[in-house]
C-alpha cells in the first residue's frame, strides 16, 4: 500500500527557500537582509494593503502602518478586508491578517491622520526612531494615500530627515497610476498625479476604483520597494501605467535646481 507524499523536499514547504532562491540565481546578493528593514507606510486603501500585504510576503522586518479609517462595505471593491470586517478600523484587520502570515515580521500600527496637528509630531517621532532596535529611522517611507495634504507632508518629512519616500497614487477614474521614488537632493519632488481629494467627495463625487489598477500600481510599489532595500535590478524614480493604453513609461526626474535643498543623503 503506497502513501502518497506531496513532498518530501523541506526546501519546498519553507517559504524561506523560495525567497533564498533569489540568491542561489545571482539575482541579489544577501536575500536575508531584508529583515533588517524597516518600512512606514501610510494609507492602507486599495494600494497600500495590497503593498504591506507583499512586502511581509518578502520578509520585511519591520513594517510601521498609518490609517485612520475603517472598513466600509463600499470597500468590497477592493483587494484584502471582507464583508464581516465592516466597522473594524483598517490598521487593526491588516495588522490581524499580516502577522498571521509571516510571524518574523513586526507590525507596528498607527491609527491616526498624520495631518492632524495633534498627530504630526507622533508620526516624525515614530518613523525617525522606526528601526528595528529603534535607535534610528526606517529605511523607506511609502505612501498610498488619496490626497495631496498627507502626501506633501510626507515629502516635507522625507525631506527633513533625508528619508527616501515612495509615493504611489491611482487616478480618480481608476484607469491611470504612477509610483515615485523621492531621494531628498538627488532627485525631483512630487509629481502632480490626478488623485482622488477630500474636496470632491465632499461635493459627492464618488471617484471610482478597481482591485486590478490598485494591484498592478501595489505591485509595482512593492517591487521596486524590494529593489531599492536589497539593491539589485535598476530601481525606477518614476513609473506610470496607463490601463486604457497598456502603456508602462518610466523615467528620471531631478532636483529643482532654483531650490537650495539639504544636502544629498549619503549612501544612495
Ligand atoms: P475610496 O476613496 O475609494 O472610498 P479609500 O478611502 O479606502 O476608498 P484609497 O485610495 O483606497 O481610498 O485609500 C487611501 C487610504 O489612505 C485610506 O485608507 C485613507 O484612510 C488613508 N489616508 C488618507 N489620508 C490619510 C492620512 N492623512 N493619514 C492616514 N491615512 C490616510
Amino acid at each position: 500500500h503506497k502513501v502518497e507524499v506531496m513532498s518530501s523536499d523541506p526546501s519546498e514547504s519553507n517559504p524561506y527557500s523560495r525567497l533564498m532562491a533569489l540568491k542561489a540565481l545571482g539575482v541579489v546578493k544577501n536575500y536575508e537582509r531584508v529583515r533588517d528593514f524597516s518600512v512606514a507606510l501610510v494609507g492602507i486603501g486599495g494600494v497600500g494593503v495590497s503593498v504591506v500585504e507583499m512586502l511581509t510576503r518578502c520578509g520585511v522586518g519591520k513594517i510601521i502602518i498609518y490609517d485612520y479609517d475603517t472598513i466600509e462595505l463600499a470597500n468590497m471593491n477592493k483587494m484584502f478586508y471582507r464583508p464581516e470586517q465592516a466597522g473594524w478600523n483598517k490598521t487593526m484587520a491588516c495588522r490581524h491578517y499580516c502577522s498571521e502570515l509571516n510571524p518574523d515580521t513586526t507590525i507596528e500600527v498607527h491609527n491616526m491622520d498624520i495631518t492632524a496637528k495633534e498627530n504630526t509630531a507622533k508620526f516624525k517621532e515614530s518613523i525617525s526612531t522606526g528601526s528595528l532596535d529603534r535607535k534610528e529611522k526606517v529605511s523607506l517611507l511609502i505612501g498610498c494615500v488619496d490626497n495631496l495634504e498627507a502626501r506633501e507632508l510626507m515629502e516635507r518629512f522625507s525631506d527633513e530627515m533625508q528619508l527616501p519616500f515612495m509615493d504611489a497614487v491611482v487616478a480618480d477614474d481608476a484607469m491611470s497610476g504612477h509610483v515615485q521614488l523621492i531621494i531628498p537632493g538627488r532627485t525631483g519632488g512630487l509629481e502632480a498625479a490626478p488623485i482622488k481629494t477630500h474636496m470632491e467627495k465632499r461635493a459627492g463625487i464618488c471617484p471610482a476604483s478597481l482591485p486590478t489598477t490598485d494591484s498592478i500600481i501595489a505591485g509595482l510599489c512593492a517591487q521596486n520597494a524590494i529593489k531599492f532595500l536589497l539593491g539589485f535590478g535598476e530601481v525606477f524614480f518614476l513609473m506610470s501605467y496607463n490601463a486604457i493604453t497598456n502603456e508602462f513609461a518610466t523615467r528620471m526626474t531631478y532636483p529643482d535646481p532654483r531650490k537650495s535643498s539639504s544636502p544629498p543623503a549619503d549612501g544612495y
